[in-house]
């Protein structure tokens, strides 16, 4: 059916042209917000203690952690005492991503990007837009990065979702509604 050869092609090239990304609110032993972006068909993945900023000025901290299954990114819910990273998981926001990685004026690679240290991407989510760079500070043992805003039209230091927007995008819930939902029952 030749129908049905062009819907897959179609949803192939979108699926390449629009990787995903996730920033999932997660109460473990302390309070982040796990940022991921999918990369050669995994998701890459940070984390950032203060969730991301709107703020140019603001500089977050991102802490470079294992990579994560495709899947993982709709995962919402209790990771039980005693598995590593116990405790509530939301959906904080999510949507696709443009890579807009430059070195010396060439277009780079998401992935060759993360090696060199920088990458640049504009983010189309439901509480968050506009573009950010993620640049790398500190590398070995205790490797870092910084998540920062970048100047565009997007930029809104006056808005704080981390505060303002502490829901689910997919469920409407807060953390505390999945503990008591989904925690031990
Ligand atoms: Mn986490």
């Amino acid at each position: 059916m030749p129908g049905l050869d062009t819907q897959v092609d179609d949803r192939e090239r979108v699926e390449q042209d629009h990787p995903i990304f996730v920033i999932q609110k997660h109460a473990a032993k302390t309070l982040h917000y796990d940022f991921r972006l999918e990369v050669d068909g995994v998701l890459k993945s940070w984390t950032v203690p203060k969730g991301p900023s709107l703020s140019p000025e603001e500089k977050r901290l991102a802490v470079p952690t294992e990579d994560h299954p495709i899947e993982y990114a709709e995962f919402e819910g209790v990771i039980p005492e005693g598995s590593y990273g116990a405790g509530a998981v939301l959906v904080w926001d999510r949507g696709t991503y443009r890579n807009l990685t430059e070195r010396r004026g060439e277009k780079t690679g998401v992935a060759e990007g993360l090696r060199q240290g920088h990458v640049s991407f504009w983010l189309d989510g439901t509480k968050i837009r506009g573009g950010y760079a993620l640049t790398r500070f500190r590398t070995g043992k205790n490797e870092a990065w910084l998540l920062v805003k970048k100047n565009d039209d997007e930029a809104d230091p006056g808005r704080n979702p981390v505060v303002s927007e502490p829901r689910s995008v997919i469920s409407g819930r807060t953390i505390e509604e999945i503990e008591a939902e989904e925690g031990d029952r």
